[in-house]
């Protein structure tokens, strides 16, 4: 393949970021606008429309298009154009009865109080939700987080074009690492790659990561190790944490040439096999042509078979996208195999038994909890080697070191009834 893979659609980057002088009419414009709060998951849905990440969209969708990408995987209003899971804007009705027909509103990210955009109302619609969430999550149990969000968005779906005029906090708070599409773009063209593999993380980068970025290596001309900065569950691990450890990984481990690393600005959604599909897409706008799609990407919980997120790329018609996924099984060390190694490559079926000082006893595949390695880095006890690098450890370890601490100091305020410093 000569030069990298098309944005979604055939056609060029759609950004819907102003800039300049007409950036700065829009604000002036907004403050006589009626304000649409907007929740972090449509803020960062926002932001994507603004950078090209969601080319081709224009905005928020409408009630067609809402019925059949949820049905269908396909957007009436675009010929039928491939798209896996709505993006869709809500308020209460209280707020959207007040809203005429092409009206012109401005669009306020609730949490930090920003504008961030101005849209035309050009429909408003109502959606049966429980709909959308058999559809696109295959469940409608509450305690799945992605089912939680659809259920609790406001009444009414308020559709049309935006005019994005903030990307929130994502350039500054994530400076370095925050990129958008036509930069990813660029930059892969300054270094000559026509075939880049995207790998997907919103975890710390361990070996059995680093293994699928070196195969990644060998059958593209360069990795994509991209990150989600948007929200995430509480208790897992920031961005800026990872991002240390993966330079760490990187520094040490990897051909600078070939590799490159960035964020993104999308919060989880959780939806498995259809969210492999939305990775798909907007890193094909990004300009990959790969998605590395491992074992229950995007998942949570028991939701989703193991390898549904593959699977589904078979389902699909082979013209939805230009990006091809790279399916990968799990992967691990092996003590048996003496090298890293996969579930559809290892024949030895036992787990690898480590002690309670981090050190190997017998068996063969070594699969390590969360909760171990945890306990492991906070007692100062070894992570064995094979596992994680040793630089990776050293950034998480001093990242948990820190928090504990600050736990220790809010427990000991609130014991002695002292200021918390919170
Ligand atoms: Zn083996």
């Amino acid at each position: 393949m000569e030069g990298l893979v098309r944005p979604h659609g055939g056609k060029d980057l759609k950004s819907l970021l102003l800039e300049g002088e007409a950036r700065e009419d829009e604000i002036e414009k907004a403050k006589r606008l009626r304000k649409i709060p907007l929740t972090s998951r449509e803020t960062g849905d926002l932001v994507m429309l603004g950078i090209g990440g969601f080319t081709p969209l224009d905005g928020f969708m409408g009630r067609d298009d809402w019925k059949g990408v949820c049905d269908y995987l396909q957007m009436p209003s675009s010929d039928g154009l491939f798209w896996p899971i709505p993006i869709t804007l809500s308020a209460a009705k209280s707020l959207a009865d007040s809203i005429g027909p092409g009206e012109e509103v401005a669009l306020w990210d609730a949490e930090t109080n920003t504008l961030m955009a101005t849209m035309t109302v050009a429909e408003k619609f109502t959606i049966d939700k429980r709909h959308e969430c058999n559809e696109v999550f295959r469940t409608t149990d509450l305690a799945h987080p992605g089912v939680k969000m659809v259920m609790e968005q406001a009444e009414v779906n308020l559709a049309g074009p935006v005019r994005v005029v903030s990307e929130s906090y994502f350039p500054e708070q994530f400076k370095g690492l925050y990129q958008r599409p036509a930069e990813a773009r660029a930059m892969f063209a300054e270094r000559g790659w026509n075939t880049v593999a995207a790998l997907q993380l919103r975890n710390p980068m361990h070996n059995s990561h680093a293994y699928l970025a070196w195969i990644a290596i060998e059958v593209c001309d360069g990795v994509y190790i991209h990150q989600l900065v948007g929200k995430l569950k509480p208790g897992d691990i920031p961005a800026d944490v990872r991002a240390r450890a993966i330079d760490a990984l990187i520094a040490k481990y990897f051909r600078k040439e070939r590799t490159a690393m960035a964020g993104y600005p999308l919060e989880m959604r959780y939806a498995g096999p259809r969210e492999a599909l939305l990775h798909a897409v907007f890193r094909q706008n990004y300009g990959c042509s790969h998605l590395i799609v491992g074992r229950d990407h995007a998942g949570v919980g028991d939701y989703y078979g193991p390898f549904d997120a593959q699977r589904i790329f078979q389902e699909i018609p082979r013209n939805a996208l230009e990006l091809r996924p790279l399916c990968m099984d799990w992967t691990f060390y092996c003590y048996e195999c003496g090298s890293m190694a996969s579930m559809k490559t290892c024949p030895h079926e036992s787990k690898a038994i480590i002690d309670e000082n981090g050190r190997y006893q017998s068996g063969a595949r070594l699969l390590l909890s969360g909760t171990l390695l945890r306990k492991l880095m906070s007692e100062g006890k070894p992570v064995p080697p094979e596992f994680s690098k040793p630089e990776v450890i050293a950034v998480l370890k001093e990242y948990y070191d820190r928090l504990e601490h600050r736990v220790e100091v809010q427990l000991h305020g609130a014991a002695t009834g002292a200021p918390t410093g919170k």
